[in-house]
């Protein structure tokens, strides 16, 4: 099953950066950097209650991504993890204000992150794309500096923003200003919304503009929701591992994942964070196909349509579609 999973192309638009770093360039450049990792807090065990808890393991990975050389190095490691998976095209996201500690300015670590792309493309045969990611907890103001810089940037592997972090005590009201500036300046916007459970949240989120949803967990039970989220053609970026870690569902199949391919509505499976997580693409896929949610027809169909939920030039993603064939 996993070699048949491997033979379909795929995309993916939900994969961060420092979460997906694998532990042996973490423990590489830990030792380069002097620096002692607590290993037990670079993934998560099984006990794991909630987002909050999840989110803490990144404090730990990103005490060894402080420098231009280990953002570099990170995006070189992830790509060649992805192409095991068979990801023809790939959205990584970052949050450059996390990366500054040793004094990388926010151009710097957007150069870097870019220049790990590029790299990468050249070595593996695959397609990348850099999302910059905003936090919600930090302050409008702080958000938009950030979005001037990736507009300064006018660079063509940055495909679009994103706001993570913690969601329920951030809503959509808190980062509404930033977002709206992020749309308004021509910036493409896909929101982690619905990880919290608030099917609100994702409401809110599309009215912001937002082309995507990360996660989106919460909508799958209301059917005015989903009629939004389908007139729209907003796509749902869901990450079932990370979903069940968080416990924003306590089994996959409340995903509802063969009502949403009935009904029409948009979606793609992501890994989210593959080192935290400690998953792959295939094995999210596994999971679905064991669970009975996919097919590996809809697994194909389903990567084949994200191909127009990419943030990819109407070119480019001619390109890609020839490619996913
Ligand atoms: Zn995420």
């Amino acid at each position: 099953m996993e070699q048949q999973l491997y033979t379909i192309p795929k995309i993916e638009l939900h994969c961060h950066l420092d979460g997906s770093v694998s532990i042996a360039l973490l423990k590489q450049l830990a030792l380069e950097q002097g620096i002692t990792l607590n290993e037990q807090n670079l993934q998560v065990d099984q006990n794991c209650e909630n987002l909050e808890e999840y989110l803490r393991c990144f404090d730990e990975i990103q005490k060894v991504l402080q420098t231009a050389d280990s953002l570099q190095r990170s995006v070189i490691d992830v790509a060649s993890q992805v192409v095991k998976d068979n990801v023809k095209y790939i959205e990584i996201r970052f949050a450059p204000l996390f990366h500054m500690e040793k004094g990388l300015s926010i151009n710097e670590t957007i150069q870097a992150v870019i220049a790990g792309a590029k790299l990468a493309m050249t070595q593996y045969n695959i397609k990348i794309n850099i999302l910059v990611c905003a936090m919600r907890q930090h302050s409008n103001a702080i958000n938009i500096d950030l979005f001037d810089h990736v507009l300064q940037a006018d660079n063509e592997h940055i495909a679009g923003i994103d706001f993570a972090g913690p969601e329920a005590a951030f809503p959509p009201e808190a980062i509404q200003e930033a977002a709206q500036y992020g749309v308004e300046k021509g910036l493409n916007l896909t929101l982690h919304a619905g990880e919290c459970g608030c099917i609100y949240n994702v409401v809110e989120s599309i009215k912001l503009g937002a082309k995507r949803i990360g996660h989106g967990v919460a909508i799958n039970n209301d059917q005015q929701v989903l009629e939004e989220v389908k007139a729209q053609q907003v796509l749902l970026e869901i990450c079932p591992r990370s979903n069940l870690q968080t416990q924003a569902i306590s089994d996959v199949s409340e995903l509802n994942l063969p009502y949403l391919l009935s009904n029409g509505v948009p979606f793609l499976i992501n890994t989210d964070n593959r080192t935290v997580t400690q998953t792959t693409l295939i094995a999210e896929y596994d999971l679905l196909l064991k669970a009975q949610q996919l097919t590996m027809e809809d697994i194909e169909a389903i990567n084949k349509n994200a191909v127009n939920h990419t943030f990819l030039s109407t070119e480019e993603r001619e390109e890609l579609r020839l490619i996913m064939k």
